[in-house]
Order: C-alpha cells, then sequence, then structure tokens
C-alpha cells in the first residue's frame, strides 16, 4: 500500500496527549472535579430539544457571543468562540503565524501552544523562566524582540507551576512586543487580578478562556477569546463554516446563569487546594506555591517518574511533567474531591516513605 509522504515538519512532530487511563482517582487534566450544578441538565435538554436539527447553526454564535460579552462587561464583537480554548490558539497562529513566521513562549508552560503553533507551521521559540518559575520582564522584553515574535504566549496562572504572571510583566511582554500576545487565562477565576482588565482597542492583545475547566464543562470543548474587534474580525477568516454547532451554542449560555455556582466551586477548590498544599508540606517534596487548581511538587528523594508510576499502581493518576523542559523530577496533582485527595495524599505518603 502507498503511504503518501506527510509534511516534512510534521515528521518530527510528536503528538501532545495526557494518557487517559482507567484509575478510580483522576487528578491529571485539572478539569473540575464535580458536575455543573442541578438544573443544568435539564436546561440543556429544553434547548436540545428547541434545535432545528436541518439548518445550519447561527455562524457568528451570536447569542453566545452577547452572553459571554455581557460576563466580562465587553462589546460582544471583541468575543470569538471556538471548540475549546485550544481551537482558539490555533485560530490565532492560522492567522497570525504560519511559514516563516515565529511564535514565542517563556518555559516551563503549557506545552500545547508550541504544539499547536508548530502544527499550523509556525516556528517556535522558548524564552526561559527563572529558577523559582517566575519570568524576568527584561528576559521577556529580550526574546520577543530577538525573535521578531508574530505571536506571543503568556499562560496565567501559569500551567503546570501554577502561578499567576503580575501584571508588569504583561506590560513589559506588551510593550516589547511586535506581535499579537496571547494571555492564556484557562484558570483565570483563580486568580486575584486578571488581563482582561487590559483589553484595549489599540493593544494587540487576547486573553483566552475556556468552559473546560472552572465551568465544569470538559465535555462541551468550548472556549473563547476577548480581545480587540479588529483582530476578532481576521480570526473569523480562518475558521470553518459554522464550526461551532447549535447545541454547543445554547450550552454554553446556559452554562453563564450558573456563574455563581461557578465561583462558589471556585472558593471551595481553593479551599481544598489549601488542605493539600499544608498536607503535603509534612512529606518530603518540594511544591510551589498555586493560584490555581492544581499543584506542582517534586518528590526529594525519588525520580518522579517512579512515584508516578507508584501512584498509578495505587490507581492515583497524577501528571507526569518530569520530563518536560525544566520540571525534571516534577509532577503535577490536580485539586480533587475531599475523597480523591485522601486518596491521593494516603497513596503519596505510602510511595514516598
Ligand atoms: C486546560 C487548558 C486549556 C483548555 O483548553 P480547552 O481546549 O479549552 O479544553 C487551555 N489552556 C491551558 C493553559 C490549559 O491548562
Amino acid at each position: 500500500m502507498k503511504r503518501p509522504r506527510v509534511r516534512d515538519d510534521l515528521v518530527q512532530l510528536e503528538g501532545y496527549h495526557s494518557p487517559q487511563v482507567d484509575v478510580d482517582v483522576r487528578l491529571n487534566t485539572n478539569e473540575a472535579p464535580v458536575p455543573p450544578p442541578d438544573g443544568f441538565r435539564d436546561a440543556v435538554a429544553a434547548e436540545l430539544s428547541r434545535v432545528d436539527w436541518n439548518r445550519y447553526p447561527d455562524r457568528a454564535a451570536t447569542a453566545l457571543r452577547e452572553a459571554i460579552a455581557e460576563h466580562h462587561g465587553v462589546d460582544p464583537a471583541q468575543v470569538f468562540a471556538a471548540n475549546g480554548s485550544n481551537e482558539v490558539l490555533q485560530s490565532i497562529c492560522l492567522a497570525y503565524g504560519g511559514a516563516g513566521r515565529w511564535a514565542v513562549d517563556f518555559q516551563p508552560t503549557y506545552l500545547m501552544h508550541a504544539q499547536i503553533a508548530s502544527v499550523t507551521g509556525t516556528s517556535v521559540r522558548h524564552g526561559r523562566r527563572l529558577a523559582d518559575f517566575t519570568l524576568d520582564p527584561d528576559e521577556a522584553r529580550r526574546t520577543v524582540q530577538e525573535n521578531d515574535a508574530d505571536i506571543t504566549f503568556l499562560c496565567s496562572p501559569n500551567n503546570p507551576t501554577g502561578m499567576v504572571e503580575p501584571p508588569e510583566v504583561l506590560k513589559a511582554v506588551i510593550e516589547a512586543a511586535p506581535g499579537v500576545v496571547v494571555v492564556d487565562e484557562a484558570y483565570g477565576q483563580f486568580a486575584d487580578w486578571s488581563a482582561v482588565l487590559m483589553l484595549d482597542e489599540d493593544l494587540p492583545m487576547v486573553v483566552t478562556r475556556t468552559f473546560s475547566k472552572t465551568w465544569s464543562m470538559a465535555a462541551a470543548r468550548l472556549g473563547y477569546l476577548l480581545g480587540p474587534t479588529w483582530l476578532v474580525a481576521e480570526l473569523e477568516k480562518v475558521v470553518l463554516p459554522y464550526h461551532l454547532d447549535a447545541l454547543k451554542q445554547a450550552v454554553g449560555i446556559v452554562a453563564l446563569r450558573y456563574e455563581a455556582e461557578m465561583h462558589e466551586r471556585v472558593a471551595a477548590l481553593v479551599a481544598e487546594r489549601e488542605r493539600l498544599v499544608a498536607a503535603m508540606d509534612q512529606l518530603p517534596l518540594e511544591q510551589w506555591p498555586s493560584g490555581a487548581n492544581f499543584i506542582l511538587f517534586r518528590p526529594r528523594d525519588r525520580p518522579g517518574r517512579n512515584v508516578w508510576q507508584e501512584l498509578l499502581d495505587r490507581s492515583v493518576l497524577v501528571r507526569d511533567t518530569s520530563s518536560w523542559p525544566g520540571l525534571e523530577g516534577c509532577l503535577r496533582v490536580t485539586v480533587g474531591t475531599t475523597a480523591e485527595d485522601d486518596a491521593f495524599l494516603a497513596a503519596l505518603t505510602e510511595v514516598l516513605s
């Protein structure tokens, strides 16, 4: 059988994936540990019964964009919605990256930024964070300017370190960056400030958000960005026609009705996170202060990879970040329910004893 040769630049590219193993305690992908609130399912079912299945959906996702805009106090023309924030990021790369263009990120950070850029043919350069995982504004300026970055990715709170990027760093990057600055706020509700406050028609800066984490809706694959209207208009050109199906548009609107419940879940997760941090403090490991729903830690006397496997042997799955650049020996655990976190703590205590 003939196997046509794939694009040269895809040959070396490895797919990105987080193993979906069947275990009792799944703390590896930063999802919310609980389903959406009571009433959500019935409301979705009601919307489902109203879908005009023989018709294409509203291509501009007007009602959904209005609902998102109202949630953030911006104009609907500043909202671009897509199938998960990953499709949002891909659209940015399609519009502003591509062959002969450069994207910059600052490792250690979310690997999908570089991955999505590469798949779209965008070349990637990595700036470095300091040993404590903060970003030095001078290093950030130098990296974006030397590489003439068409796209610069920041992630706040940063996955997988959990650290919130201070406004001074973002301002330095925006001032220096020759291209679009993307602030990925997948965990934005956990942070004490948001780049949404800095949105401006005259600034080529966008903020991406997702329904996958704090909204308890990873199954829906829905994300969006807020940005200048002229930039949103460019993104509309690169997405497939009708890329957001009718049900998804409706589900997003339903979800936004439960904003108070979302904030309650975030507060509960923060309390649970602090309980985990205190308990992990008693174990032989190093951990980093988190402003999100996960904790990065490094077992002191044991290779991270072995600890990951021994946790898995006890049916507890965390994220093995030990081979990510700058994260030798590190693992990341998502904050789960009290029962899940107790199971994780018991297993970890056993493994590290
Ligand atoms: C989980 C996560 C996302 C979510 O992507 P979706 O495609 O919306 O599910 C985006 N960015 C970061 C940093 C994440 O951790």
